[in-house]
């Protein structure tokens, strides 16, 4: 017998996927038949005995009901019981972009550049609005059926007003080890505009090379010097930009102005 409707409303369906916290299901709005996609919060992992943080849950929800952009993945609405926070998003169909990479081995450069412009212009609008992403990896970016990108997963994000004000950094030590920008690991604080292009940057190599800048993924945790990291070793000249000290690394700016960047950019409009 099929279950009846959450909150008389939605029918769940199947398991699209799931973390430390969360699932995330697809499922039908019984009212008008539309699509969505409905990450199940539980506050408590039952596996651990964990607890998440109310203040963590409220985050990721003011922080998506922020968000409106062509490429950020739409919170309808959110939902509650006593254990379970219910995140209503657009549905989005095409999986992740890490699934993407994967199935096809790697990118061509016009399909990457073509991602990478959407993905920055999903960061610079979130940057212009505070927010700092902290866990971009192609996991956390899902691709809708026309092969646009959507950012999603806000549920490591921070905002300004988290930034202590005696030295203007965040502090927090999160990410993943493949993508986290390595002055996260010196635990001296971080500009969160930098580490999300460190984070841009690693997802552009992957893209277009089909694998990771460094020989050992644990080299970043490990902390091995920078002369021994093969890092950015590329065709294309953006690429070495990503500096790996957060002074000299390109700003998003300076990506915006890139003449790689540039070629094809028709139609996307970028936040002053
Ligand atoms: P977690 O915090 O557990 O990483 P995510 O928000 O990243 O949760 O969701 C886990 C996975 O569920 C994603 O990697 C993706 O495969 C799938 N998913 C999440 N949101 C959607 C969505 N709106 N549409 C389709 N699939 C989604
Ligand atoms: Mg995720």
């Amino acid at each position: 017998m099929p279950e009846k409707p959450i909150f008389g409303k939605y029918e769940l369906g199947k398991l699209l996927g799931c973390g430390a916290f969360a699932k995330v299901y697809h499922a039908r709005d019984i009212n008008n038949g539309q699509s969505v996609a409905i990450k199940v919060i539980n506050k408590t992992n039952i596996s651990n005995k964990e607890t998440l943080p109310d203040k963590h849950i409220e985050r990721e929800i003011t922080i998506l009901r922020q968000l409106r952009h062509p490429y950020i993945v739409k919170l309808h609405e959110v939902l509650a019981t006593k254990t379970k926070i219910y995140f209503v998003m657009e549905y989005v169909k095409g999986g992740e972009l890490f699934t993407q990479i994967s199935n096809k081995g790697k990118f061509n450069e016009d399909l990457s550049r073509k991602c990478f412009q959407q993905l920055i212009s999903a960061v610079n609008y979130c940057h212009s609005r505070g927010i700092y992403h902290r866990d971009l990896k192609p996991e956390n970016i899902l691709l809708d059926e026309n092969g646009d990108l959507k950012v999603s997963d806000f549920g490591l994000s921070a905002t300004t007003d988290q930034i202590q004000s005696f030295d203007g950094l965040l502090h927090t030590v999160c990410g993943s080890p493949a993508y986290v920008a390595p002055e996260i690991l010196t635990i001296k604080g971080y500009d969160g505009t930098k580490t999300d292009v460190w984070s841009c940057g690693i997802i552009l190599y992957v893209m277009i090379a089909g694998y990771f800048p460094f020989y050992d993924q644990n080299l970043m945790l490990m902390r091995i010097p920078v002369s021994e990291m093969d890092v950015f070793r590329c065709q294309t000249d953006i690429i070495s930009s990503f500096d790996i000290n957060p002074a000299t690394r390109i700003t998003i700016e300076e990506i915006i102005r890139d003449p790689w960047f540039r070629k094809g950019l028709k139609f996307i409009k970028f936040t002053e």
